[in-house]
């Protein structure tokens, strides 16, 4: 067998620059997600001619790229969103880092940016959290929201490979997604708006699969809906929520208990974190069947009809996992009773994974700064 080396920045070259004007921290119950940031961010630069320049945290300043820069012009960029939570031991943990490391690497080969070894991010990533580790929420309601960003940006026009790239790690603490408790949302399913396509970059977490979400989601907004059920194809496959994963938690055409996900396979499916934890806890508790299968609205619509979905719910980083109620699709408002139960599963997930990132329930997922 042969080694494949990797050329990469080393978090032992790590070099911090704090920051002399620390700013004031928020209250946890004024936070606004994506408004606030830490004093310090972790900058790492590459070029094709000196390969990955030592790691560096500094305070967060502006970056000063030029207007050629591959990023502005052919969106030569992906980012991943994770979180720090304060635990109760006091210990500041992060959720299954290493899985966002390398989803961040494989975005990274599929948006022709340069790669890098993942061990050694989480390395610097953990030392940033901890350098701005006070800014970590003392609640247990809210956490640090953490945005490792990749950009192209060799300052030439011309869709080729950047000679030059930059990683950029920015911290932000975040109030609870629900604060007046789990709230069940709608959802427009309409096939006109296409989120992503087999041999497209839906599976991948690259920032030109988002700006053009954002007039469809007004456009629901408009029919009274709070996120998009995401369709695909003449079949109209159920694929995302929004930016999460889909399940349906129903009786199944055979008559089984069965939660049911979207498969990866088809390319359509950002591979989320939520989503794995959600099958791994599920095959785990191994009380229903678990299947990750594609999902048509004909057969959603039939299930509705006669009484077989019990829960729908989207699941994600942000919410952990979201309740729906409802699906405009075709004219028609198909109701879905996921809140009726207390004891329903989006409820029980939702529990368990709270009580592991806040370490209420120890688990070899959470992985200390
Ligand atoms: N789907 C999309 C399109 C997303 O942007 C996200 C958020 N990363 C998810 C699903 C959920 O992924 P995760 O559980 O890793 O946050």
């Amino acid at each position: 067998s042969s080694v494949r080396l990797i050329s990469s920045f080393k978090a032992e070259e790590l070099q911090v620059r704090l920051t002399s004007t620390p700013a004031a921290k928020p209250d946890n119950d004024k936070l606004t997600f994506g408004h606030h940031f830490t004093d310090h961010m972790l900058e790492i630069d590459w070029s094709e001619k000196h390969g990955w320049a030592p790691p560096v945290i500094k305070p967060v300043t502006t970056l000063n790229l030029h207007p050629a820069a591959k990023v502005f012009h052919y969106a030569c960029e992906l980012f991943e969103g994770m979180k720090a939570y304060r635990c109760v031991d006091g210990k500041i943990r992060l959720f299954r880092p290493m899985e966002n490391m390398s989803r961040m690497a494989v975005t990274g080969a599929r948006t022709s940016l340069p790669s890098f070894d993942t061990a050694e991010l989480l390395k610097c990533l953990k030392k940033l959290v901890s350098v701005d580790q006070e800014w970590v929420p003392y609640s247990e309601k809210c956490s640090l929201y953490i945005r490792p960003t990749f950009i192209g940006i060799e300052p030439t026009l011309g869709i080729t490979y950047p000679n030059e790239a930059k990683i950029f790690i920015i911290l932000g603490p975040v109030g609870p997604y629900f604060p007046t408790g789990m709230k069940p949302i709608s959802l427009l399913a309409d096939p006109q708006y296409v989120r992503a396509w087999p041999g497209g970059c839906g599976n991948f977490k690259m920032g030109s699969n988002y700006a053009p979400t954002v007039s469809i989601q007004a456009a629901a907004a408009k029919l009274g809906c709070q996120q998009v059920l995401w369709l695909y194809g003449d079949d109209h496959e159920m694929t995302e929520v929004g930016t999460m994963n889909l399940f349906v938690y129903w009786i199944n055409e055979q008559g089984e208990e069965e939660l049911i996900t979207p498969p990866l396979e088809s390319g359509l499916i950002l591979p989320g974190i939520t989503r794995k934890s959600l099958l791994e806890l599920a095959r785990e508790w191994s009380e229903f069947k678990v299947t990750e299968q594609k999902l048509t609205m004909s057969r959603f619509v039939k299930a509705i009809r006669e009484g077989r979905v019990k829960e729908v719910f989207g699941a994600g980083t942000a919410c952990i996992v979201c309740p729906v109620d409802k699906i405009l699709y075709q004219g028609e408002e198909l109701v879905i009773s996921t809140m009726n139960d207390p004891e329903h599963l989006t409820q029980r997930f939702y529990k368990e994974i709270n009580d592991i990132h806040y370490y209420r329930k120890a688990h070899p997922w959470m992985e200390t700064i």
